[in-house]
């Protein structure tokens, strides 16, 4: 035997993080100028997950391989399995051509999934100029609750990242440098809300050295 001892600052006390892209291929949600919900979420959950030091096992996605097709149950089930501490969805929106901006949900009783909430749509607005179409309660998206929302034993934010449909807005979000700064924002987000929920005591060990990270306002990010 060595005689060594484990260095507690090797094996930190982390959060898991659920990171949820809300379609797969068949069932690929919504579409508008040329852009498909599928693979738009499928884009910023990986970049999500890439914030994060690549050995963190803690930072968990729901569809890890292009291909993967969680049901909404086995989305839910992979969290409640993995005793997660955070769930979030990531989504895009369809409606009138008119119709722009992001907006989260929670479920209605959680008042931590409404902190999160509006934590996370506080950063995404802020980075992204984006109009800020507010927080809401799983009831408000339309008929019944949301399930990942509803289900997950943990707080829960699904994001709406934007219109498809609006043309301006669809244009943004093929554009690299505009999704960057979503990713920024929502990363970012995610760990203030593992900090408001006293998960983390300090956000930047969970974050991966990536050097050169500006905001949307071209000053560098310190995490
Ligand atoms: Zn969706």
């Amino acid at each position: 035997m060595s005689g060594e001892r484990a260095n507690p600052k090797l094996m930190p006390e982390r959060p898991v993080v659920i990171v949820d892209a809300g379609h797969w291929p068949e069932k690929p949600g919504a579409f508008g100028n040329g852009l498909a919900e599928h693979a738009l979420v499928w884009e910023i959950a990986g970049r999500i997950r890439a914030r994060f030091p690549v050995d963190d096992r803690h930072v968990v996605l729901t569809r890890p391989r292009y291909w993967s097709k969680p049901t909404l149950q086995e989305r839910v089930d992979v969290c409640n399995a993995l005793k997660a501490e955070f769930f979030l969805s990531i989504h895009a929106n369809a409606g009138p051509p008119a119709a722009r901006g992001i907006e989260t949900f929670h479920y209605r009783t959680s008042r931590n999934g409404k902190k999160c909430a509006e934590i996370i749509q506080d950063e995404m607005i802020r980075h992204t100029g984006a109009p800020d179409r507010g927080i809401h309660k799983d009831t408000e998206s339309g008929p019944g609750s949301l399930k990942v929302l509803k289900d997950t034993h943990c707080p829960a934010v699904l994001v709406e990242v934007g219109f498809l449909t609006n043309e301006r807005e669809a244009e943004a979000l093929a554009c690299e440098l505009y999704i960057q700064s979503l990713v920024t924002a929502i990363h970012r987000g995610l760990l203030l809300c593992l900090l408001e929920l006293g998960l983390v005591k300090e956000k930047s060990n969970l974050v991966a050295p990536v050097a050169g990270l500006t905001d949307s306002h071209g000053r560098p990010i310190k995490h």
